[in-house]
């Protein structure tokens, strides 16, 4: 006698919980996602995506939708002090850049194509994420007693040329990342140190965008248009990896662990650990494993699959944000090729 497959439920329409999504719509599984936010809508990201995600999302018959969604190539990086820049870098594997108000607007459009339920515009409120419920609700923000803070902001910029496709200026606040999206737009993204009861306006959070008078990214931005409507910004960013092995409830992507954005894979994770998980919660669907054997398949996965980029990026991400390092990786990265290959590789 045939069994009717067992619905799940995803809180979280974000990457990870989009591809998952669309994977279990795919292997015919009952699905709703539960979207606090709306879509289209801008996200504070790099916008890079590099790394295995990509095959991920080949296995899955996405690749062609990141291209009409706007993916543009991406092939060369250069680094940029206050003071020095790099030439531009071969990428040692091609990555692709791409608007996060398109890409997570495509995948919720896929996921419904597929006849799964979204319901967006409205938190989840249960009080517990037990059998059927995934949690792929993002990173978990980090605890206000910690003193030093990160956060993020970006914004649509036109008009700027750029000597590569990935341009990375650090200043001893953190830093800015530069790609070319599609529309003729460049994506400005940085990350920040927080200052202990520090009060941001909004026009000094575009100004640390801009940099500081005289580096090259001042001289960068000097002729930019700044599309005001993409402004986003996020705080409270927890740079400390965890892993999945231990947690109670099944999670995919930045509600795993976050990987410091330096690494340009955190979109990436977001993929791969949806595919890691659509096999085991599919057989769960169909009553050929027990819930908690699928808990512990996904995270032990995800645990093997991320542990050991997840350290290399730890310290690589200290040493960009560190202001008596920076300068050092920025000409290592630029003088080694080892170097910079075994960074690249070792991070995704
Ligand atoms: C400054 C910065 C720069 C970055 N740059 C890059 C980059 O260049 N390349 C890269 O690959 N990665 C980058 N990342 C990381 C990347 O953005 C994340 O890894 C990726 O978005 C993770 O996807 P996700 O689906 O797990 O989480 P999210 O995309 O955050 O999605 C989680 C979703 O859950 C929803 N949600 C949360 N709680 C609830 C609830 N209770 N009910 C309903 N919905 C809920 C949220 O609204 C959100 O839409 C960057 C991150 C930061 C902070």
């Amino acid at each position: 006698m045939m069994t009717s497959a067992k619905p799940i439920t995803i809180i979280g329409g974000g990457l990870a919980g989009l591809t998952l999504g669309i994977g279990l719509r795919q292997r015919d599984v009952p699905v709703t996602i539960h979207e606090a936010g709306h879509y289209p809508r801008h996200r504070v990201c790099g916008e890079f995506i590099s790394g295995r995600g990509q095959e991920s999302l080949t296995r899955l018959g996405l690749d062609r939708l990141l291209e009409s969604a706007g993916a543009i190539p991406a092939r060369t990086a250069a680094f940029f002090t206050a003071t020095r820049s790099t030439l531009p870098r071969p990428l040692p594997e091609l990555a692709i850049c791409l608007s996060r108000f398109s890409l997570d607007a495509a995948l919720a459009a896929e996921f419904q194509r597929r006849s799964g339920k979204l319901i967006s515009g409205q938190r989840w409120r249960g009080e517990t994420i037990g059998e059927g419920i995934i949690c792929a609700a993002g990173r978990r923000a980090q605890s206000e007693s910690r003193s030093e803070r990160w956060f993020g902001l970006k914004i649509h910029v036109r008009n700027v040329p750029l000597a590569a496709d990935l341009e990375m200026h650090v200043s001893p606040r953190g830093y800015v990342g530069l790609c070319r999206i599609s529309g003729g737009e460049v994506n400005v993204c940085g990350i920040f140190r927080r200052r202990a009861g520090e009060n941001l306006s909004g026009q000094d959070a575009r100004d640390l965008l801009r940099g500081q008078p005289g580096s090259p990214l001042r001289q960068r931005l000097a002729e930019a248009e700044f599309s005001e409507d993409s402004f986003c910004a996020v705080a409270g960013i927890s740079l400390r990896p965890q892993r999945a092995v231990g947690r109670a409830e099944i999670c995919v992507g930045d509600a795993v662990t976050m990987i410091p954005p330096v690494t340009g894979n955190g979109m990436s994770m977001a993929f791969e650990s949806a595919e890691l998980a659509v096999a085991p919660l599919s057989a769960w669907s169909r009553g050929e494993n027990s819930w908690s054997e699928a808990r512990r398949k996904i995270a032990r996965d995800c645990d093997a699959a991320f542990a050991r980029r997840l350290a290399w990026a730890s310290w690589l991400q200290r040493g960009m944000l560190s202001p008596s390092l920076q300068a050092s990786l920025v000409a290592l990265a630029s003088r080694s090729d080892w170097f910079w290959r075994l960074a690249f590789e070792r991070t995704r």
